[in-house]
C-alpha cells in the first residue's frame, strides 16, 4: 500500500519531508541516544526544541515581541472554557460571534463562568454565511469585555476573510485556518488553535496572549475564590513557558518542523497563495454544473474546508467510496452537516486537487 491524498479535516495531512524526519528522530534524537519521545522534558536537548518552536511561531506568525506563546494541552476545547475564565471577572459579560459547531460549544463552556452573549448567530441560515459589517447586535457587544468569533468553521465550511470590526478586544480561535495565511496577531488579544490542522499533531494546542490578557489573567485570580486552577492559568503558563508540567514533547518537536517546513517552502504568504490556488481549483469544478451543491456562497467559502453535497445520499456514499478506491481520502462530510467535505490545509499538495477535480469530472459524467 502506498500513502494517498488526504482530505482528513484533523487530524490532518503534514508534509512529507516531516513525516521523514519524526521517523528519524524517533528512535534517535541529537545526541541523546535515545529517541526524542524518550528523552526528559527538562534536558537541554528538549529546551532547544521548545525554544526553536516558541521563536518560530513568533517569525512565522509575526507575534508582537511582548506577546507570549505559551503550547498548552487539552486542545482548543479547554479553551473555550479557559479563556472566560482569565479574562472575565465572576459574572462578567463576554460576546460570541455563532458560525457553528465550535462557536456553540463556545458558548455552553463560557456560559459556565461568564455571561456569555451570542452577538450574531448563524443557525437561522444553516450556518451557511456569517455576519455582514454591522450585523452584530449592539446590545450584546455593550459592556462585553471581549468578542469571540472562529476565523474559520472546520465542519461548516466558511471562513472570515477579516476579523468582525467591533470596538472591543478581539479573541480568535484559529484552529483550522492557522498559519493558512497572514493573519494581524497584534489586531488580537488571545490566539488559540489545536495543532492537528496547520502545526503537527493533535495534542498540542499553540496559545497567543497580548499583554492585555496576561494582566486580565492575573486579575482573574485575583478575583476567583482561592485563585484559577493551575493548568488554566494564563499568567502562570506564560510564566512557566509551558513547562508547568509536562508538555507534549513530540507534538512540540513536530509543530516546530512543520513551521520550518512553512518556512522553506516561502512562509504564510505563500501557503497563502497556494491555498488560494487550490481553493480556486475546486471551487471552481463545483461552480461548474449544477450536479454539485456547495453548501456555502460568495465571501464566506472557506480556503481549507470544502463542503458540498450531491443529488442524493446514495450518491454521495458512492462518491466517498470511489474516491477512496482512487486514493483520496477522508472526503465524507460532517455528520452535522452530511455530503462531501474536502479539507486543503497547507499540507494538502495542488497535485491532490488536481486529482480530486479530474476524478469529481468524470463521477459527474457518468452520474450527472
Ligand atoms: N475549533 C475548531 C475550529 C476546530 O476545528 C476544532 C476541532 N476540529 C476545535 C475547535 C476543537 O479542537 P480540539 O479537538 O483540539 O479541542
Amino acid at each position: 500500500m502506498s500513502r494517498a491524498w488526504n482530505f482528513s479535516a484533523g487530524p490532518a495531512a503534514l508534509p512529507q519531508p516531516v513525516l521523514e524526519e519524526l521517523r528519524e528522530v524517533l528512535l534517535e534524537f541529537s545526541d541523546c541516544r535515545a529517541g526524542l519521545m524518550e528523552i526528559s522534558h527538562r534536558s537541554k536537548q528538549f529546551s532547544a526544541v521548545l525554544d526553536s518552536a516558541t521563536v518560530r511561531m513568533r517569525r512565522v506568525l509575526g507575534v508582537p515581541d511582548d506577546y507570549a506563546v505559551v503550547f498548552q494541552q487539552g486542545g482548543a476545547s479547554m479553551q473555550f472554557h479557559a479563556v472566560p475564565l482569565n479574562l472575565c471577572a465572576p459574572g462578567e459579560a463576554m460576546a460570541l460571534v455563532d458560525t457553528g459547531t465550535w462557536t456553540s460549544k463556545a458558548v455552553e463552556e463560557a456560559s459556565r463562568v461568564a455571561d456569555a452573549r451570542v452577538a450574531w448567530s448563524g443557525k437561522p441560515f444553516g450556518y451557511t454565511r456569517l455576519p455582514e459589517p454591522g450585523e452584530l447586535d449592539a446590545a450584546a457587544l455593550d459592556g462585553a469585555a471581549y468578542l469571540h468569533y472562529c476565523s474559520n468553521n472546520t465542519i461548516r465550511g466558511t471562513q472570515f476573510q477579516a476579523p468582525p470590526s467591533v470596538d472591543l478586544p478581539l479573541i480568535a480561535d484559529l484552529s483550522s485556518d492557522i498559519a493558512s495565511k497572514p493573519v494581524d496577531v497584534s489586531a488580537h488579544e488571545v490566539i488559540f488553535a489545536g495543532a492537528q490542522k496547520n502545526l503537527g499533531p493533535s495534542g498540542v494546542t499553540a496559545l497567543i496572549l497580548s499583554p492585555w490578557a496576561l494582566e486580565r489573567s492575573r486579575d482573574a485570580g485575583g478575583s476567583r475564590p482561592g485563585g484559577l486552577p493551575s493548568m488554566l492559568d494564563h499568567a502562570l503558563q506564560a510564566k512557566k513557558d509551558g513547562m508547568f508540567n509536562t508538555p507534549n514533547t513530540w507534538g512540540i518537536y513536530a509543530l516546530d518542523r512543520v513551521l520550518a517546513w512553512v518556512e522553506s517552502e516561502g512562509g504564510v504568504a505563500a501557503m497563502a497563495s497556494r491555498n488560494t490556488e487550490k481553493a480556486e481549483k475546486l471551487y471552481g469544478e463545483l461552480d461548474r454544473t449544477e450536479f454539485w451543491r456547495p453548501h456555502v456562497q460568495g465571501t464566506a467559502r472557506s480556503q481549507m474546508n470544502v463542503v458540498w453535497r450531491l443529488p442524493s445520499e446514495m450518491l454521495e456514499a458512492r462518491f466517498v467510496a470511489e474516491a477512496t478506491e482512487a486514493g483520496m481520502l477522508a472526503l465524507k462530510g460532517h455528520r452535522s452537516v452530511g455530503g462531501i467535505r474536502a479539507s486543503l490545509y497547507n499540507a494538502v499538495p495542488v497535485e491532490a486537487v488536481d486529482a480530486l477535480v479530474g476524478f469529481m469530472q468524470e463521477f459527474e459524467r457518468v452520474h450527472g
